[in-house]
């Protein structure tokens, strides 16, 4: 049943050089497409780059690390700039869609309700994934749309949902509820997307390992995959060597050789 599950992995805007290498992997089958990770201002250079691959691209916008938060209103001209930046550059790639993070609590002025109308104004752009977000964030910030009671107010209005098991495993975690049960609940929202790293179920917060060093259920992943309409599986491996895409082949041979 693996082979109808179609796996992706992430490459930077900046690490565009890698896109050679992963054109390989496409065409040996390892990956069936590439996710695009927006996070630089310059994206001329990498338009071309990956322009210049016939491989299937999703892309995902910029985040956390460009200081692109849509919960805070104080930021609102920024992000807007920021994403709308994004956008162009996914549209010249002939993208369909683009994955967003929900936002968090930087500063007592961040609220979901602004990140509700970020996402409502962007929706008149362009289609947006939302993606879920755990409770808490790397610095025990607060994080929105971690449940999917919350985002289902918001799908399919104003954007689709690009569903991440790690997130949704330690919010699980967090909640006392099984991972079958909430990952039911999201698949309900109709997934248009999916994500997943490794990490250890016993965590409330992301702790990205390699897949075989994770103690989640990947045939439980697999199932739910299979029972959405999409299954698109972008493997987002926590990469260390910035030159070589060999970690995430064993992260990708991982998932699809696991039961
Ligand atoms: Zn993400």
């Amino acid at each position: 049943m693996n082979n109808k599950i179609k796996i992706g992995l992430g490459i930077r805007t900046s690490e565009s050089y890698l896109i050679e290498r992963a054109y390989d992997l496409f065409k040996n089958k390892t990956i069936d497409f590439v996710e695009i990770v927006i996070n630089q201002p310059k994206l001329k250079k990498a338009i071309s780059d990956f322009k210049s691959y016939k491989i299937p691209y999703t892309f995902h916008g910029p985040y956390e690390n460009c200081g692109v938060n849509i919960a805070d209103p104080r930021k609102e001209k920024s992000n807007i700039s920021n994403i709308k930046g994004a956008i162009k550059f996914v549209k010249e790639l002939n993208g369909n869609f683009m994955i967003l993070h929900p936002g968090y609590l930087e500063n007592p002025k961040c609220s979901r309700e602004q990140s509700l109308k970020v996402l409502k104004m962007l929706s008149l752009e362009f289609p947006i994934l939302l993606e879920n977000n755990p409770f808490y964030g790397w610095k025990n910030e607060k994080m929105f749309f971690s449940t999917p009671k919350e985002i289902r107010n918001v799908v399919p209005a104003y954007c689709g949902l690009c569903l991440d098991f790690t997130h949704a495993y330690t919010v699980s975690t967090k909640l006392g509820k099984k991972p079958e049960k909430l990952f039911k609940e999201f698949l309900k929202i109709k997934p248009l997307h999916f994500h997943l790293s490794g990490g250890m179920t016993k965590n409330t917060r992301e702790s990205p390992v390699y897949l075989e060093k994770s103690d989640f259920n990947f045939n439980l992943i697999k199932t739910i995959i299979l029972k959405s309409k999409i299954k698109t599986l972008t493997i987002e491996t926590p990469r260390k060597n910035s030159s070589s895409l060999e970690e995430n082949i064993a992260d990708i041979n991982y998932f699809r050789e696991s039961k």
